[in-house]
């Protein structure tokens, strides 16, 4: 077995077009799976929320002692469903993509739409998971960095849907980070540690400093949280460099928004894809983006 393991870590270094449709197809599933996580754990956490209020207005319980337990609802269970007639996904309708273009973007029972969305996320994770393995080859690093990819996918469609960056996603990814950093995979553990002290802390005191100025709260605390994540995967002296492409990726993207919906309908937009798209480039071209900078300033 482990012979047979080490012949495929072999063959993924030396057949470049073995490992990039490995991972291409992997990513694939692994993109139609995080459509589950982006629909799911937001409608999780709500859940969660609702039972704790409810446990601890005690009074509610007593009243209600004979309710039935909540049915399961997780990210296994139950299985898809149409949204529309609730008819169950078939395997064959759940491959990702192919069973969107063959389904002609519709339900097989009642006909219904289905999001665009769906296919649009899967090959997104697979183009993102496709760029990082082809830039960092068949190593430990490509792994660490698509997983992170998958995870950042999920984060950045739930905050644009709920505003909402959950723990559940954003901490693992900080103690993953960590954990890279002493197994030599990334930078430096000393560099990771104060990296995700200072992306957390930078933040931090900018939103307080914000609110005491404003009265507003311009972000929240999974942007402090993300920000934490690419600190300890880049160390302190990337976080400059991602909050300023960040400022940019939100000005180029206020922009066009701006441009396609009109001034009136301008809505708050959430600060968690930005950092997530800018800590993304700097992952893959930081040193390039920080040399052009140093260039551009003269040094
Ligand atoms: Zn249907």
């Amino acid at each position: 077995m482990h012979e047979f393991f080490l012949d495929i870590v072999t063959v993924m270094q030396s057949q470049l077009w073995f490992y990039l449709l490995t991972v291409g197809l992997v990513s694939l599933c692994v993109g139609s799976f995080l459509n589950v996580v982006i629909y799911r754990l937001p409608l999780m956490m709500q859940r969660e929320w609702q039972t704790e209020c409810r446990v601890l207005l005690a009074d509610e319980l007593k009243s209600n002692k004979s309710a039935s337990a909540p049915k399961p609802f997780n990210l296994v269970t139950p299985n898809s469903t149409c949204p529309k007639c609730k008819t169950a996904i078939k395997a064959w309708q759940n491959i990702p993509v192919i069973s969107w273009l063959l389904l002609k973007g519709r339900c097989a029972s009642c006909n219904n739409p289905i999001s665009v969305r769906y296919p649009i996320i899967e090959m997104l994770t697979a183009v993102l998971s496709l760029i990082v393995a082809y830039t960092f080859g068949a190593t430990e690093q490509a792994l660490l960095y698509i997983l992170i990819t998958w995870v950042l996918v999920a984060l950045t469609f739930i905050d644009i849907d709920h505003m909402l960056l959950p723990d559940q996603l954003t901490l693992p990814l900080v103690w993953v980070a960590l954990i890279a950093a002493v197994m030599g995979i990334t930078i430096s553990p000393t560099d990771a540690i104060i990296g995700a002290a200072c992306g957390y802390l930078s933040l931090w005191s900018v939103f307080w400093l914000f609110k005491l100025i404003t009265g507003k709260e311009g972000m929240g605390y999974g942007d402090f949280k993300l920000l934490a994540v690419f600190g300890a995967l880049l160390g302190w002296q990337s976080l400059l460099t991602i909050i300023l492409l960040s400022s940019v990726v939100g000005a180029i993207i206020g922009i066009a928004l701006l441009s396609i919906q009109g001034k009136d309908k301008a809505t708050p937009i959430p600060f968690g894809p930005y950092l997530a798209i800018a800590g993304w480039v700097t992952l893959l071209w930081g040193s390039q983006i920080q040399a052009f900078y140093f260039n551009w300033l003269g040094y």
